[in-house]
């Protein structure tokens, strides 16, 4: 069995408490617009073009003209020399695939790493599409007594099979109509819902994320939405957490070749964040703010 991820690294309590591996896995069923990591998105990780170092060569097919790549002359393509034989020449896979037995060696030989109530965060993309991988790491995280840590976005219907071996959960809800995140990620709230109402049930603590995004959530309605969605829950086993949207991740949208939507309409000031935060505190809601 093996897993693929197109990001790796050591964060300080950004994703669960302490220092911790977190692992990015490659593929998410949304397509949010505000993606900041819009590489991990597709199921097969995408090549990632430098245009200020791409050069025509770096293609014995043919495929770059002028520095622009086809990518549809890429699909074919088996042997991927611009990738070895042209290493470092503007064309790029962020990602790797090991073997679940590798992972888990390096997740335990990180364990003295792992200070401030640290350990192992999964996250995406959306890292529960790969299920069968990530559910054999956390069984073993949790046998060796690593703490760990999962960000989804709630929609796998398998999710609570995971909650016994899950020390954070993290859950990011985008937004508390069924219809707009359809409409806008594709995905309706069905699952997310089911999800949280079990997490619940099984006495987990979830900390709900929303990422503030103009255009998208930044208004009343979007609020009471939010706020009717969430009174499904027990407020005593969730918190709440608001994210000013961002646009780091605009060159990688260009560099993945998928298309950028957003525009100078998806910013929001540090002012409608901490709106959002006194609305849902103000109706009774935990939030924290980091
Ligand atoms: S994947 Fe193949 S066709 Fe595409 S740029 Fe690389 S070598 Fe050329």
């Amino acid at each position: 069995m093996k897993l693929t991820y197109f990001e790796k690294g050591f964060n300080f309590s950004q994703d669960g408490p302490g220092n911790r591996l977190v692992y990015h896995l490659q593929g998410c069923n949304m397509r949010c617009p505000w993606c900041a990591n819009p590489e991990g998105i597709p199921l097969e990780a995408p090549l990632m073009v430098d245009r200020s170092r791409l050069v025509d060569d770096v293609c014995p097919y043919g495929a770059i003209r002028n520095g622009v790549l086809d990518r549809s002359r890429c699909a074919e393509c088996a042997d991927r020399p611009c990738l070895s034989v042209s290493r470092n020449q503007g064309i790029t896979v962020r990602a790797s695939t090991l073997e679940i037995d590798a992972v888990w060696q390096e997740i335990n030989r990180s364990r003295p790493l792992f200070f401030g109530g640290g350990g192992v965060t999964f996250t995406g993309g959306e890292a529960s599409l790969q299920f069968e991988a990530l559910s054999d790491l956390l069984r073993r995280c949790q046998a060796a007594g690593i703490n760990t840590a999962l960000e989804t976005n709630g929609t796998n219907p398998r999710l609570p099979e995971l909650y016994p071996y899950i020390d954070h959960l993290i859950m990011d809800v985008k937004h508390g109509s069924s219809e707009q995140l359809q409409a806008v990620v594709g995905q309706p709230s069905t699952h997310i819902a089911a999800n949280l109402t079990a997490a619940v049930s099984f006495g987990k603590n979830v900390l709900v994320r929303l990422p503030v995004v103009g255009g998208f959530n930044d208004d009343d309605q979007a609020k009471d939405d939010f706020l009717e969605f969430m009174n499904q829950f027990d407020k005593r086993f969730i918190h709440l957490e608001f994210l000013r949207f961002h646009e780091y991740g605009i060159s990688k949208w260009q560099a993945s070749g998928q298309e950028y939507t957003l525009d100078e309409r998806a910013r929001v000031s540090t002012d409608q964040v901490r709106d959002w935060q006194d609305f849902m505190r103000s109706a009774g809601w935990q939030v924290i703010t980091t």
